[in-house]
């Protein structure tokens, strides 16, 4: 666990920096440390590893103050990784993983070794090793960044904006890779970002600040998005933030009508006086073709030659209410198909059921 313990930072021009910050940062967990330009962020991150000192207070590594350690010992046990990756341009991907290896003196054949592993631990190809960092892409120099930080197996990692300077494609793959090296490393980690999006995808504790280093919230996502603590929290989050909590509630509870699914092979006179505008068509596997407009069905026939209108999906179970509701935008019926984790429908979440869910949230936001 990492302890801030009334820090501040004031530099030597005035600027306070960092003010009286408290704050705990469990073991195993992400915190990410959240907020606009200017507002500490970076400050605090390196005053765990040292490469700046606080002015006042204590930050405490498992109890102990990382004053009394000396910088190197320290920074063994804590990975770093910044926004342009740092890499060194005139070594090799393999090596600039191996440095910190190399400077603990490890021989260089097992430095290697354990630089090719966590390339591939990383997502990138081994191909890749032999290369400079000048002939890899912005987010294949990130994973070796973040390779490397990794390579002398810390229990600590410090992560400052390292996606910023990517593509939002290229850094949506780089946060799901985190969260899946993550899963299986349990590292503590610290992450600053300035983007809310990216603090509640990755941090199981969100820590907002203000100008001035003050810590304006602390909270896991689901609780930062429901109820922030004041004006500041709730403008910086934004004014879809109801659309980002609904990621963390569950669809438990969402009514689903199976009486809106037909098989494609049902002849179209057995669907004439249907009272429902839309029906979803299903293929004999039960998997969803489309949606099929009742006023506009031909005289005879099959519903298999009629031209569908398209459909959005979500996993039942599994999604979120955000899917639920993401899949009814790409639906003219206004209602979303449910799958179970084959694909198989289950029954449609109409624009009425999805309303009475959202409400119930709501409701719950109020309680
Ligand atoms: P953030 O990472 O949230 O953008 P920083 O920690 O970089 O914020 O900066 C916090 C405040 O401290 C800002 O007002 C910044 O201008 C100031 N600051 C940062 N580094 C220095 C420095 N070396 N000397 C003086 N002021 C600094």
């Amino acid at each position: 666990m990492i302890t801030f313990d009334g820090v501040t930072k004031r530099y030597p021009d005035g600027t306070v920096a960092v003010d009286n910050l408290r704050l705990e940062v469990p073991t195993g967990e992400i915190t990410v440390l959240v907020g606009p330009s200017g507002c500490g962020k970076t400050t605090s991150l390196r005053m765990i590893n040292r490469m700046i000192d606080a002015t006042e207070g204590r930050i405490l590594l498992d109890g102990v103050d990382v004053k009394t350690i000396d910088p190197p010992t320290l920074r063994r046990g804590i990975g770093y990784v910044i926004q342009q990756a740092g890499l060194f341009p005139h070594r090799k991907i393999v090596d600039n993983v191996a440095t910190v290896p190399y400077l603990l003196g490890w021989d260089r054949r097992k430095a290697r070794g354990r630089a090719m592993e966590l390339l591939e631990r990383v997502g990138l190809d081994p191909g890749m090793a032999g290369r400079y960092p000048f002939q890899l892409s912005g987010g294949q120099q990130q994973r070796v960044g973040v390779a490397r930080a990794l390579a002398a197996d810390p229990p600590v990692l410090l992560m400052d904006e390292p996606f910023s300077a990517v593509d939002p494609v290229v850094r949506a793959s780089l946060q799901e890779e985190l969260l899946r090296l993550q899963a299986e490393l349990n590292k503590t980690i610290v992450f600053v970002t300035h983007d809310i999006d990216e603090a509640v995808k990755l941090g199981d504790r969100v820590a907002v600040l203000r100008v001035g280093g003050h810590l304006a919230q602390l909270a896991d996502p689901p609780t930062l998005l429901a109820r922030p603590a004041d004006d500041f929290v709730a403008e910086f989050l934004g004014r879809d933030r109801g659309i980002r909590r609904l990621s963390f509630v569950s669809d438990e509870g969402l009514r689903l009508r199976a009486d809106l699914t037909v098989p494609v092979s049902t002849d179209v006179s057995a669907l004439r006086g249907t009272a429902e505008p839309w029906l979803a068509v299903v293929d004999a596997d039960d998997r969803p073709l489309g949606w099929v407009a009742v006023g506009d069905l031909p005289e005879s026939g099959t519903l298999a030659g009629i031209r569908l209108a398209p459909y959005g999906s979500f996993v039942s179970g599994r999604d979120s209410l955000r899917g639920a509701l993401d899949a009814t935008l790409l639906s003219p019926s206004g209602g979303a198909i449910a799958v179970d984790d084959s694909g198989r429908v289950r029954g449609v979440a109409t624009r009425e059921a999805l309303d009475e869910a959202l409400d119930r949230v709501a409701g719950g936001a109020r309680a």
